[in-house]
């Protein structure tokens, strides 16, 4: 039986929940995952310091992957220290129509949002000019933009995309015009692949109109993080969605993914048992992608949302059933699907190589 190796941070709220549900979901799949747990919760921080943060980031480092889950902000927020010391550079974010979660949009939404995670002026926190006026800086350089438009154009030929850059590139002629030309040069080697560029305020326009015009879509830091909320926002929800966070070597390969859910720790419900594990399952989906098993990622990004659709759930969306209960539920979906010799040759011809972007509720 294979062995994967992952390193699970643990968080806090119902962070101990959520790892209680992925352990039970990959204890019935088809080869083992050796979890190597970091506690990195607020107590675990207080105690810690610098010192874990090293421990994790030497931990991420040797393994290449790992599962995040949600960390109260106290003094610093977690994801930020780690995207910084683990040099992440491009964030991956499926946002797709969710079936049974009630939306204000009706089209369906079917967008990967590949942003540049450094720069822009989130690096600086600017600084006031007398007590008048205050000034910052963005910062734009071409290597994470290079990075940020290989993974899009990787992403696009593999799952036969489009992908459209997006920037306000008429204005910020220096900054943005320098992105652009770089995402230009990178299209180049992908002539397969239709690369449309888009002004930001436009783009956000006409994704509200007509969404599936859309497809992979590669921004810069302050857009992508714009662009995603607003995603979210038209397929009814924040926190059902899970994010890959690449960092690269110098032969432009990954070196190290993170994945994460996007809701927080939800305090409000912590040790309840009634948590909603469909984040986590999701980013736990992309993790097994990038480490080659499509067919079970496949498997449990499919089963999961198939549950939704179906109003078999957790109270949060509706449902019934507890966090543990809805996991069994998907356990037993994906493994039905997993020796399910139909589905394999339907399905995965459909999402194998496009778990970022599959279409819902067609599976
Ligand atoms: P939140 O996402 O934790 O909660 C918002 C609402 O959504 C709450 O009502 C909560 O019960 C519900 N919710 C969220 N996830 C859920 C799930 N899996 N199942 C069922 N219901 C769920 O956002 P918040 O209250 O603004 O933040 C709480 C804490 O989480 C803060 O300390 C914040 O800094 C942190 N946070 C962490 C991350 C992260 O680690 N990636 C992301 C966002 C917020």
């Amino acid at each position: 039986m294979k062995h994967y190796p992952v390193v699970e941070l643990q968080g806090d709220g119902i962070g101990p929940e959520l790892s209680a549900a992925v352990h039970r979901l990959a204890e019935r799949l088809p080869f083992r995952i050796d979890w190597q747990s970091i506690d990195i919760s607020v107590e675990a921080r207080e105690k810690g310091g610098k010192e874990l943060y090293d421990r994790a980031v030497k931990a991420i480092e040797d393994v290449g992957v790992a599962l995040k889950h949600p960390t109260a902000t106290v003094k610093e927020s977690p994801n930020q220290v780690l995207r910084k010391r683990l040099n992440l550079q491009v964030i991956h974010r499926p946002v797709q129509t969710i079936p049974g979660i009630p939306t204000n949009f009706k089209a369906d939404v079917d967008l990967d949002v590949v942003r540049i995670a450094t720069g822009g002026t989130y690096d600086d926190p600017g600084q006031l000019i007398g007590t008048e006026a205050a000034v910052s800086l963005r910062i734009i350089e071409k290597e994470p933009c290079r990075q940020a438009a290989l993974f899009a154009f990787e992403l696009a030929r593999k799952t036969k995309r489009s992908v459209t850059s997006s920037s306000k590139h008429t204005i910020q002629k220096v900054t943005d015009g320098l992105f652009e030309s770089v995402v230009k040069e990178v299209a180049k080697d992908y002539p397969e692949v239709t690369h449309r560029v888009e002004l930001f305020d436009a783009l956000l326009a006409k994704l509200v109109l007509k969404p599936q015009s859309f497809q992979i879509v590669l921004v810069l830091n302050e857009y992508g993080d714009f662009l995603s909320d607003m995603a979210c926002g038209l397929i009814g929800s924040l926190g059902i969605g899970a994010s890959g966070n690449y960092g690269f070597d110098k032969n432009k390969g990954i070196r190290v993914g993170m994945f994460d859910a996007s809701h927080g720790t939800a305090p409000d419900i912590a040790g309840q048992g009634k948590a909603n594990p469909t984040a986590i399952f999701l980013a736990f989906a992309l993790l097994l992608y990038h480490r080659g098993e499509v067919r079970t990622a496949s498997a449990i990004k499919n089963s999961t949302l198939e549950l939704l659709r179906e109003g078999i759930s957790t109270p949060d969306v509706g449902g019934k059933l507890g966090t543990v209960e809805f996991t069994d539920e998907v356990a037993k979906r994906v493994e039905k699907k997993l020796i399910d010799p139909s589905w394999t040759s339907k399905t995965i011809r459909l999402h194998a190589d496009k778990l970022g972007a599959d279409k819902l509720g067609k599976a």
